[in-house]
């Protein structure tokens, strides 16, 4: 009878193994969204992130990350734990030359307003809203355009080694209309920050973010929910911009990732 027991034990307990689905392949600086069972706990490399109501979850991977990550989902004292290798990601080395010098080192009077931008991106960054817009797909904020810039790329400029573009470059003309990638609450509407001029981020939830820069006009403010397709404002070459494009940003936290995961543009 004992013995029973315990069959009938390991049988319902081998039938309370739940899905961990996991949408986003494993390259360096994709954005990985999760759905697990609701009320369970997940973590990513051992730290814990938010999980939905519905059971939600997204997490990124550097651009230079190397390692594999471990992502464990815990719900009533059972474990799933799965180990994925990622992917490298091969970038490119963009050399321009024969720039103003001051647009490769900023001038010393700038560094203070640099500085501040910085805190105001950085805090919209930070957020970890309850939000779940971000397990919706992306679209595309500019129809009829090209890629001219894309994440990872090495900038040597003036023959000096900067940090690499983090960005998705869009060709536009001034003033083309900028649509909203995905659903999402306005966390910074600035109009003019020393690099990326006319800027705004959305909040997407559990700290996703998107950031658009070089706009020139903005059409949405700090605090309003805006839904996918909504024009947000135009095309611009604010900022430190060479001409009128638009650069956009994909974050987990202060993780930087590419904009291009997560749009289907190829
Ligand atoms: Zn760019």
């Amino acid at each position: 009878m004992k013995k029973l027991l315990f069959v009938i034990i390991i049988f319902l307990v081998s039938n309370t193994v739940y899905a961990l689905d996991l949408r986003g392949k494993f390259y360096q600086g994709n954005l990985i969204v999760g759905k697990t069972e609701p009320k369970s706990k997940v973590f990513i490399d051992k730290k814990k992130i938010k999980v939905s109501d519905q059971g939600f979850f997204a997490f990124g991977l550097s651009k230079d990350r190397k390692n594999n990550v471990s992502i464990e989902a815990v719900r009533n004292g059972v474990s799933e734990k799965v180990t994925k290798k990622v992917y490298k990601k091969k970038y490119q080395i963009q050399k321009i030359d024969g720039l103003p010098q001051k647009q490769v080192t900023p001038p010393k009077e700038v560094y203070e307003r640099i500085k501040n931008d910085n805190k105001l991106i950085a805090k919209a960054r930070a957020i970890d809203s309850d939000l779940v817009f971000f397990s919706n797909e992306f679209k595309i904020p500019i129809e009829n355009t090209i890629i001219t810039g894309v994440y990872g790329s090495q900038r040597i400029l003036n023959g000096i080694p900067k940090s690499p573009h983090y960005g998705l470059d869009f060709a536009a003309k001034e003033r083309t209309e900028i649509k909203a990638m995905l659903d999402g609450v306005v966390t910074l509407s600035e109009k003019d920050l020393y690099y990326t001029g006319g800027t705004v981020i959305f909040d997407h939830g559990h700290g996703v973010s998107t950031l658009y820069m070089h706009m020139k006009d903005i059409y949405v403010k700090k605090g309003q929910k805006i839904k996918q397709g909504y024009i947000i404002g135009t095309v611009g070459k604010t900022g430190r911009a060479t001409g009128a494009h638009l650069d956009i940003r994909l974050n987990w936290f202060d993780v930087k990732l590419d904009p291009a995961s997560v749009l289907i543009i190829y």
